[in-house]
């Protein structure tokens, strides 16, 4: 199935000079929708994981359904102050500016096997942050999935210690 038939692709959003891909368009389509969800299981269930990591929001989207069929637990990295007890946190840099991401301490054991989903691949700058909360809390990454991977700004290159699958690519 051709997924980018699927994906709204929108000039100039956010702001001037973005291509924004847009995924709601793909997943209102149950076919492709869980095509794509079962062409992550496929790479996911080599990987032998034990958790999922989803970054807020759009990574919940896939990483949920990838989740349940695999046998994993869950994991939410958020923005600042949306979880409760003790979280740990990492900034990372944007075009202009900086983000910061959260997961709670307790969620990641010494010896977990995680991987990260997310819709999109970009800089690599919102995953190699997920990557180094995982890693201070003791795990191993076992595996990053995207749906969309970017494949001029470079996030496979930041990237490279881990194994990387999208789904599509666009240059
Ligand atoms: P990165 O940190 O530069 O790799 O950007 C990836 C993050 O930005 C992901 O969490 C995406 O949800 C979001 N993002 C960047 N560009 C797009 C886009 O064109 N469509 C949808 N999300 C995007």
């Amino acid at each position: 199935m051709d997924l980018k038939k699927n994906i709204g692709i929108f000039a100039d959003f956010p702001k001037a000079g973005i291509s924004f891909k847009d995924i709601n368009s793909l997943i209102l389509n149950p076919k492709a929708f869980r095509y794509a969800i079962d062409e992550m299981a496929k790479v996911a269930k080599a990987l032998d994981a034990n958790i999922v990591v989803i970054p807020e929001a759009r990574g919940y989207i896939f990483g949920t359904p990838l989740a349940y069929l695999i046998g994993a637990g869950l994991v939410p990295v958020r923005k600042p102050g949306k979880l409760p007890g003790e979280v740990t946190s990492e900034s990372y840099d944007l075009e202009y500016g900086s983000n910061i991401v959260e997961i709670q301490k307790d969620a990641i054991k010494p010896g977990d096997r995680v991987i990260i989903v997310d819709d999109l691949l970009a800089t690599g700058g919102t995953m190699m942050a997920a990557t180094k909360l995982i890693e201070n809390l003791g795990g191993e990454i076992s595996g990053i999935i995207t749906l969309i991977e970017l494949t001029e700004l470079g996030g496979r290159e930041l990237l490279k210690d881990y194994f990387v699958h999208s789904i599509v690519t666009y240059p």
